[in-house]
């Protein structure tokens, strides 16, 4: 083989994704005979619901398993639209709307249609593993804003004024977090929407991927609902991933200035041509029919929140607080450092959960904080007990 790199200098930029390399190292383990408790992958642990597995079938029945319009199924786009006017009072048409293999390969088609060589994005830390990742991929230049705990994990207005330069093109927002757990109120969104008034040339990714994982009423605002005048700017992004439990379908959406999503449509004209045709069916019964199975599982995360983070308090050397939804909790845990020789950052204590406690957890590093981890509490609660047991076992 020749000595010339082969690789495009992009690949050189990048890393794989965390969550989805720890996810996949406690399998193996498990499958090699480990009693693992896996709280690494954010991913529902319930079943999807059986009217959307219906729909799914009934469309196979009914031979819908051809390539569909490259923006997604008729239907589809309009249960989206008449979802986004539902709960979250925005009014889009049908042409502002594509479907797409996932939010995150929604996101992938946003900052390709996008960003230029050098174009900087603008990402709260703790954020989302994969946001500056894509953004390398696509040629973008993340700029981290970093948040601490005291703060709540949340961006405030003047942190947002001081990184805008001429070349932000785009700013992310993903509340509740990804995974911090934490919610930006009405409020404090209006104020990050007066100061993004004053600088035209930002775009916003509003990722609402978790809007019903969320404790308090009234629900989800988004910063377009705070501050309505950015609605031409700002690109949202959703998907039926977290909120019916299927991550495995693979469908999510953006909907936004038609501008922008026809470049999106281009660019996935050009990749995946469609998204997977019976799982668009399957989504339409999702978004249109009964939402008792979210109430439910929200239900559910919330009682495991309640407890996890109750018991955390508890162990000395992790500080953990309530957050506001989804189903993460993002300690610090610098006071366990030293617990043991060699523990000395996030990834070594994630290492020694693995290998003491046979539990997985995510390094907050891979979210941009290090000193903390990221715990996922989508498993059952008599997996969160003996969790518990094991850490406090341990500590
Ligand atoms: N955004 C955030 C914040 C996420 O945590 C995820 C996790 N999967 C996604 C987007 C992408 O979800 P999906 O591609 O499964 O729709
Ligand atoms: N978003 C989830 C997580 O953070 C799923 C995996 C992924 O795509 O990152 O664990």
């Amino acid at each position: 083989m020749t000595t010339a790199p082969i690789l495009a200098h992009r690949m050189s930029r990048i890393k794989p994704s965390a969550t989805m390399a720890i996810s996949a190292k406690a399998e193996r383990l498990r499958a090699a005979g480990k009693n693992i408790i896996n709280l690494s992958i954010g991913e529902p642990d319930f079943d999807t619901p059986d009217h959307i597995k219906k729909a799914a079938i009934a469309a196979i029945e009914a031979g819908y398993t051809k390539y569909t319009a490259v923006e997604g199924i008729t239907p589809l786009k309009q249960a989206i639209v008449d979802k986004l006017a539902r709960e979250n009072h925005l009014i889009y048409q049908d042409n502002q709307v594509i479907v797409s293999c996932g939010a995150k390969h929604s996101l992938y088609n946003l900052f390709s249609a996008l960003l230029n060589d050098g174009d900087e994005v603008i990402i709260p830390a703790p954020y989302w593993t994969s946001y500056p990742d894509m953004v390398l991929l696509t040629d973008g230049k993340p700029v981290i804003v970093e948040t601490h705990l005291p703060q709540k994990f949340k961006m405030t207005p003047q942190q947002l004024e001081k990184v805008i330069t001429p070349k932000t093109k785009l700013l992310i927002l993903n509340s509740p977090s990804n995974p911090t757990g934490m919610a930006y109120t009405s409020s404090e969104l209006a104020a990050l929407g007066e100061v993004l008034l004053a600088h035209s040339n930002v775009m916003i990714a509003s990722d609402d991927i978790y809007e019903h994982q969320l404790w308090h009423t009234p629900p989800f605002v988004s910063i377009v609902n705070a501050c309505p005048a950015l609605y031409d700017r700002t690109i949202v992004i959703n998907g039926i991933s977290k909120t019916y439990a299927m991550t495995g379908w693979r469908i999510g959406y953006a909907a936004g200035p038609k501008l922008i999503i026809d470049a999106m449509k281009k660019a996935q004209s050009q990749s995946t041509s469609s998204p997977n045709s019976i799982a668009q069916y399957a989504a339409v019964a999702a978004l249109t029919g009964d939402q008792t199975c979210v109430r439910d599982m929200t239900v559910a995360y919330r009682a495991r929140h309640d407890y996890l983070i109750g018991e955390l308090q508890k162990i000395s050397g992790i500080q953990c607080f309530p957050s506001d939804g989804t189903f993460y909790t993002f300690p610090a845990i610098c006071g366990l450092y030293n617990h043991e020789k060699g523990i000395t950052n996030d990834l070594t204590l994630a290492d020694y959960l693995l290998d003491k406690a046979e539990i997985a957890v995510v390094p907050g590093s891979a979210f941009g904080a290090q000193h903390h981890i990221r715990l996922c509490y989508t498993t059952s609660m008599e997996n969160l007990v003996e969790a518990v047991a094991r850490l406090k076992r341990l500590f």
